[in-house]
């Protein structure tokens, strides 16, 4: 038989209890007790629904109560030393990730190329020790559940360490860890466990490449100390770094990804690199919404099969990354909904897969490729789109010349001043929208009041004399949701949640047919903002390549394919506002960089993907209108040559943080274009001072042409209150007077 495993379990609960849960400890509703009983329950919960899907090893360990990687740094004493006086309690524990009046919370980062992010931890002046039994305490409890299956999952000690700060010695610090390891295996040994997953991500970056020997030395002491310990090397998101290499590591198993990095892998399988291993193959994808392609899947399974000492049958990931259940998505289309495939979903698909290779037949089995077929066949995937071939993805006029069109048309002043695009949403937006939603109030009412507010704001704005204004963006809640419950090809779900840090969850659109522009997305609100005044009015756009990165993609086409599509909508989109007399059209790619891929050699082909879809939108204007875009970043080393590559007319970036660092990357020569550098941080409510302003225009003067040069926010002002970003709107402007008065401009 066939065995079938998961790495990990959506914390969130079918209907965010987890989220409620935790949030009403922080309220101080329930007290400790109460937190630690309901947790269980979850995990009870969590793990019976896993057993009754027939998993023969359930991932236990994977439930949190924030983060994996910050219970590992509470219970190997690795606290920041800031806090290091502090009882080590669940207490101390939401203070490391939230902060509180005193302290600072440790910094949140990206799981690697994932929308989750973990609380990094700070190995300042630390003495690694073990401060508790966790993971043992939570086996025991899943063991008395689930009996055998129960299989401890823990990240290894390379990865944890590699995503630290304030490590100076990678191998030391690795070395001050395999003890604790090799206890808490030896204590898991004892207790019952077999296999026991121990989560090496790093090993599929190119960072990991650094740190193959020490691999080598780390799970020969782990395997030696504890040789009862069945250790399976787990890997996900990429192919293994340097296969060869791995494969001689001592483990019992490797958790392979065969959806991510299928290629590679599957090429270590046939090389016969993995013969006398166990492999546990992640055949379905942990990361995306689709269900799997069962013929493919199976001719997959059967490859690896014949390569390998025994194959188990996983998802590519944990399934923190996916919903809970399609179950309660009843609004969508059956063709549609038959294909998605959430947590639950997939833990039937790979039981289903493995009956299968066991040649088990199961009418379920048959109707899911049935379904799979559908979904490929439907009309709204099968659209036929404007024919790429006739669409501009070059300007008529190189930028110098634009640039001096555009400012015939605009008068601007020098050093011109403007914001992102979104005011604060003040309880009053987000209650009126609600009550919209809900229906309590009429579409024309609605529409109203963000008329009045687009008024009070173009008003202030004025007022304030900015130069260049916007509408502010109060008819969204969001950036991408926004445009995919306009877009045909898009859907939202009603509880489609992920975790994307602490309690925070989101539930990205679904991209799941041919992306087109079928109704204006903007319009309405640009124009009447406009109408409002004399100043020029910047229409407010989101870019293809951040509303894929921020969505369910469809993965039936190429990335490059989905990116084009949606530019052909931006590029309609654009045309309507153009011909509506907007002047100026941003467009918002807050998310590019973070879509970067984890292997470098991968990486130019998605800049270059997706500085062809950006052209795809924003080549089709006029000399005369202005393209902007806005990046919510500043680290762009890496990245500097596609930005420049855009051709955006004016690029507004974070930069108030960085404290002219990145002036580097942004000299004359290099990046001739406009440049708007966040003068000030809008992540703080702090109003900031003139001087402070004064010097963050005029640093980067020493290296830029005046006529490039922007001056607004770091970034959107939608989570600041209305009070502090008038006050610092105002010292933005009156610092900008200022300096154009000392340059005698
Ligand atoms: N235009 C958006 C806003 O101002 C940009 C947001 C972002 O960059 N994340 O809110
Ligand atoms: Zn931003």
């Amino acid at each position: 038989m066939t065995q079938v495993t998961s790495l990990g379990y959506p914390r969130l609960g079918e209907n965010r209890e987890w989220k409620k849960l935790i949030e009403s400890y922080w309220a101080g509703n329930i007290t400790q007790e109460e937190l630690f009983d309901q947790g269980k329950a979850l995990r009870t919960d969590f793990l019976k629904k896993q057993e009754a899907a027939g998993l023969d090893l359930i991932p236990v360990g994977d439930f949190s109560f924030y983060d994996h990687i910050l219970d590992l740094s509470l219970q190997f004493n690795i606290i920041p030393e800031r806090l290091a006086d502090r009882s080590n309690d669940i207490d101390l524990y939401f203070t490391i990730a939230r902060g509180d009046k005193e302290n600072v919370a440790s910094a949140l980062k990206k799981w690697f190329n994932t929308n989750y992010h973990y609380i990094v931890p700070e190995w300042e002046n630390v003495t690694p020790r073990l401060t508790n039994t966790r993971l043992l305490d939570l086996y025991i409890e899943a063991k008395d559940l689930v009996g055998d299956k129960a299989k401890p999952v823990i990240t290894g000690p390379i990865t944890y360490v590699a995503l630290s700060n304030g490590v100076t010695d990678v191998a030391a610090a690795v070395d001050s860890l395999v003890p604790l390891y090799a206890t808490i295996f030896k204590q898991l040994t004892e207790a019952g466990a077999t296999y026991i997953q121990v989560d090496e991500p790093i090993f599929v970056t190119d960072e990991g490449a650094a740190y193959l020997d020490l691999a080598k030395t780390v799970y020969t002491q782990l395997t030696t100390a504890v040789p009862e310990a069945k250790i399976i090397f787990q890997t996900y998101f990429e192919a293994l770094i340097d296969a060869e290499k791995l494969a001689e590591l001592p483990v019992a198993a490797f958790g392979l990804d065969f959806v991510h990095g299928l290629e590679e892998n599957l090429a270590a399988v046939q090389s016969g690199l993995f013969k006398d291993k166990e492999v546990f193959a992640g055949v379905v994808d942990g990361r995306n919404v689709w269900a799997a392609d069962f013929v493919a899947t199976t001719d997959l399974l059967k490859e690896i099969q014949k390569n390998v000492a025994n194959l188990l049958v996983q998802p590519s990931c944990s399934l923190l990354h996916v919903p809970v259940t399609t179950k309660n998505e009843t609004d969508l289309d059956p063709v549609l909904l038959k294909g998605l495939s959430f947590a639950d979903e997939k833990l039937a698909e790979i039981k289903l897969l493995a009956e299968n290779l066991d040649g088990i037949t199961n009418p379920q089995f048959a109707e899911h490729v049935a379904d799979f077929e559908a979904l490929q066949a439907a009309d709204f995937r099968n659209v036929d789109l404007e024919d790429l071939e006739n669409v501009p993805v070059k300007r008529q006029t190189d930028f110098a010349e634009r640039r001096r069109i555009q400012q015939e048309r605009l008068k601007l002043p020098a050093l011109p001043t403007t914001t992102i695009g979104s005011f604060p949403q003040s309880p009053e937006v987000r209650s009126t929208r609600l009550k919209w939603k809900r229906g309590d109030i009429t579409d024309a009412a609605y529409e109203n009041f963000i008329n009045a507010e687009i008024e009070r704001w173009i008003r202030i704005q004025e007022d304030l004399d900015l130069d260049v204004l916007v509408h502010g963006e109060f008819e969204r809640v969001d950036m991408v949701e926004f445009f995919g419950q306009k877009l045909a090809g898009f859907t939202t779900t009603k509880l489609g949640w992920v975790q994307s840090y602490g309690s925070r969850a989101v539930k990205p659109p679904i991209i799941y047919g041919d992306v087109q522009h079928i109704q204006p997305l903007t319009v309405k609100e640009t124009v009447y903002a406009q109408s409002l005044t004399d100043r020029p009015v910047k229409g407010m756009l989101t870019g293809p390549i951040t509303i894929t990165n921020w969505s369910f993609e469809r993965t039936d086409i190429s990335r490059a394919d989905l990116f084009n599509q949606i530019g052909l909508a931006i590029k309609d989109e654009i045309a309507l506002l153009e011909e509506a007399g907007i002047a100026i059209i941003q467009v918002d790619e807050a998310a590019l960089r973070e879509g970067l891929p984890l292997r470098k050699a991968k990486q130019k082909a998605y800049l270059d993907d997706s500085v062809h879809a950006f052209r795809i939108a924003t080549s089709s204007v006029e000399d005369r209108t202005q393209i902007h875009t806005h990046m919510c970043y500043s680290n762009f080393d890496e990245i500097i040559d596609s930005i420049r590559e855009l051709d955006a007319d004016v690029i507004s970036i974070e930069t108030s943080r960085s404290h002219g660092e990145l002036i580097a990357a942004f000299e004359t020569a290099v990046y001739p274009l406009g440049i708007g550098l966040g003068v000030y941080d809008i992540h703080s409510p702090r109003v900031p001072s003139k001087p402070e302003i004064i010097e963050n225009i005029e640093r980067p003067l020493q290296n830029l042409a005046l006529e490039q040069f922007w001056v607004n926010p770091d970034c959107g002002l939608k989570t600041r209150r209305e009070p502090e970003t008038v006050a610092a709107l105002k010292v933005m402007v009156e610092a900008t007077k200022d300096v154009r008065k000392s340059l005698s401009l």
